[in-house]
């Protein structure tokens, strides 16, 4: 390791040349406004840069200043995240966007240290708001950079344990003190997102291919042992009415705030029925370490509505916040009933 870490002008310097000439234009990458470096940091959590641009543009058209956000209300916040999942980061940006706003004067914090009291930002974001917005030598390590560190290291410690953890993120800072930290995150992400790809690296036209200690990159990074996908089954149901479809606003941890097709509750009677009747129709999707069997079962309209219950216009509906698999469940249930069954 010691060897990589003499010739590490060499590599910042091979490397940012390397990304000025080749680094793709990405939208976030023509700015310097911190907010949104910010709402393109969160976007990319979890999901692709080829998804989140589209969400991108949207989402400053719809929100074009920090200001706006943190005024908005949190159902339109919810509404113009949908499709991007983990909705938790569509409630942290906007928890983000209040606290700088009423609590510090609209004046975002510049240092990591500071960036990482903003709620939903962890180490890497924060790290990379204050070098990308501010040009502060802050170290980052997302995905990208793991791959590609772990074998120029040669790293053989599983990187998501505290000690290869703690190199990669050593190295990370010892590489970004220097001048332009921007342009060096920049490049070293860049160089993990398009040549140090995962399965097999494109080591032949690699900028950094003659500091890389690594004789099997792809046997790298090393992960412990993963835990198995569990599956997971959820019964909801459609009820329908004059033209209205019924809609239970969620209060659990991972959709809160979101409208879902009402949870089909577990006593005698509905459990004799799921037993006898098959569901209107299911389709799976994957959460965190789970993957769920949504089940969709069609219930005459209930006499009285439950807790967070309330009917929706179905003409109303594509502006009503949902989570992706249950907006695509009602989609698939209305074309499977008709309409003459929704106004019945
Ligand atoms: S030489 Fe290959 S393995 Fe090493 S950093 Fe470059 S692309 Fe990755």
């Amino acid at each position: 390791m010691e060897q990589h870490f003499s010739k590490i002008t060499e590599f910042r310097a091979e490397l940012a040349a390397w990304f000025q000439d080749h680094g793709r234009l990405l939208p976030w990458r023509a700015t310097r406004d911190p907010y949104r470096i910010l709402v393109s940091e969160l976007m990319l959590q979890q999901t692709q840069v080829a998804t989140v641009i589209p969400y991108y543009h949207r989402w400053l058209k719809r929100f074009p200043t920090i200001h706006d956000l943190a005024k908005a209300d949190e159902s339109e916040v919810l509404h113009a995240w949908q499709g991007l999942g983990y909705y938790n980061r569509a409630r942290n940006l906007h928890q983000c966007a209040k606290i700088i706003v009423s609590e510090r004067n609209e004046k975002f914090p510049s240092r990591a240290e500071e960036l990482l009291t903003l709620p939903g930002i962890g180490r890497y974001t924060a790290g990379a708001i204050a070098s990308f917005a501010f040009d502060q030598p802050a170290p980052i390590v997302d995905a990208n950079i793991e791959r590609a560190l772990s074998r120029i290291l040669n790293l053989q410690e599983p990187v998501d344990q505290a000690s290869g953890g703690r190199v990669l993120w050593d190295f990370a800072a010892g590489y970004v003190q220097s001048t332009h930290p921007r342009l060096l995150n920049s490049a070293l992400m860049e160089l993990g997102a398009t040549i140090c790809l995962p399965g097999k690296p494109l080591c032949l036209i690699c900028p950094v291919r003659s500091f890389c200690a690594t004789k099997d990159p792809e046997s790298l990074p090393k992960r412990r042992e993963r835990q198995p996908v569990e599956k997971k089954v959820e019964n909801h149901y459609l009820a329908l009415k004059e033209g209205r479809i019924l809609l239970e606003q969620s209060r659990g941890r991972r959709w809160r705030g979101l409208w879902t097709l009402p949870v089909l509750a577990q006593n005698s009677e509905s459990g004799a029925r799921m037993e006898v009747n098959l569901p209107l129709l299911s389709l799976s999707f994957p959460i965190t370490r789970y993957v769920v069997r949504l089940n969709i079962f069609f219930e005459e309209p209930p006499a009285t509505l439950g807790c967070g219950q309330v009917w929706h216009g179905l003409e109303l509906l594509d502006t009503v916040p949902m989570p992706s698999p249950h907006r695509r469940a009602v989609r698939r249930a209305m074309e499977r009933i008709g309409s003459s069954a929704a106004n019945g």
